[in-house]
C-alpha cells in the first residue's frame, strides 16, 4: 500500500508536468464553472450591498440560506458532513441545540392562554411537513371547506332537499304517533 510517500511510480507521474498540467486545468474548469453561475443577491450584513458569492441551487450562497433544506425533506434537520474532521463535535452542537429549542418549546407552550394556544396549532394544522403535492391537496380541501361552511352560512333558510326530505318524513310520523295516541286515548 502507498504510505506518505507513495508508490515510486504514481509519484513519479505525479510529479510529471503532463500531470500537473491536467490537474491545473481541472481546478481551473471547476473555478470557471464555480464563479461563471448564478451569484447571491443577499444583502451582506457588513455594508448591505449584496454578497455576490456563488450561488446554491435556491439562489443563495451558503451562508445565506442555500443550505435551508426545501423540498419534501424541508422540516428535516441536517446533519454536519460525516467525514468533516469535527464532524462529531458538530452533532453535539447541533443535537444540543435541538433539546434547547424543545425545552424552549415546551416551555412557551405552557405559557400561553387556552386562546394561544388554539390559535398557535392552528397555525401548525395550516403548515404541516411533508411533500408539497399532499401539503396542497390539504390546502385545497381546507379552502373548499371554509367555502361550503361561509355559502351554508350566507343562506340558512335553504336547507337541501334530504334535509327537507326528512323533515317532511319527520313531521309525517310525529302526525301519525299523535294520531295512534288519540286513538288509544293517551290524551284523554
Ligand atoms: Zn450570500
Amino acid at each position: 500500500m502507498s504510505g506518505p510517500k507513495g508508490a515510486p511510480q504514481l509519484d513519479r507521474w505525479r510529479r510529471s508536468p503532463e500531470f500537473r498540467e491536467i490537474a491545473r486545468r481541472q481546478c481551473q474548469e471547476m473555478n470557471k464553472r464555480h464563479w461563471e453561475g448564478p451569484r447571491c443577491e443577499a444583502a451582506k450584513r457588513s455594508d448591505g450591498q449584496p454578497c455576490q458569492k456563488p450561488a446554491m441551487t435556491n439562489g443563495r450562497c451558503h451562508l445565506h440560506g442555500g443550505r435551508t433544506p426545501s423540498g419534501e425533506g424541508w422540516h428535516k434537520p441536517r446533519w454536519p458532513n460525516r467525514g468533516a474532521a469535527d464532524g462529531m463535535e458538530k452533532l453535539d452542537r447541533k443535537l444540543k441545540d435541538q433539546d434547547r429549542a424543545a425545552r424552549k418549546r415546551a416551555k412557551r407552550l405552557a405559557a400561553m392562554t387556552p386562546d394561544e394556544r388554539e390559535r398557535h396549532e392552528n397555525w401548525h394544522k395550516a403548515r404541516r411537513p411533508g411533500a408539497a403535492a399532499a401539503r396542497q391537496r390539504a390546502r385545497d380541501e381546507r379552502r373548499q371547506n371554509a367555502e361550503f361552511r361561509e355559502r351554508m352560512a350566507a343562506q340558512p333558510h335553504a336547507p337541501s332537499p334530504e334535509l327537507q326530505a326528512i323533515t317532511d318524513e319527520l313531521m309525517n310520523l310525529r302526525q301519525r304517533l299523535a294520531e295512534i295516541q288519540t286513538d288509544k286515548g293517551v290524551f284523554s
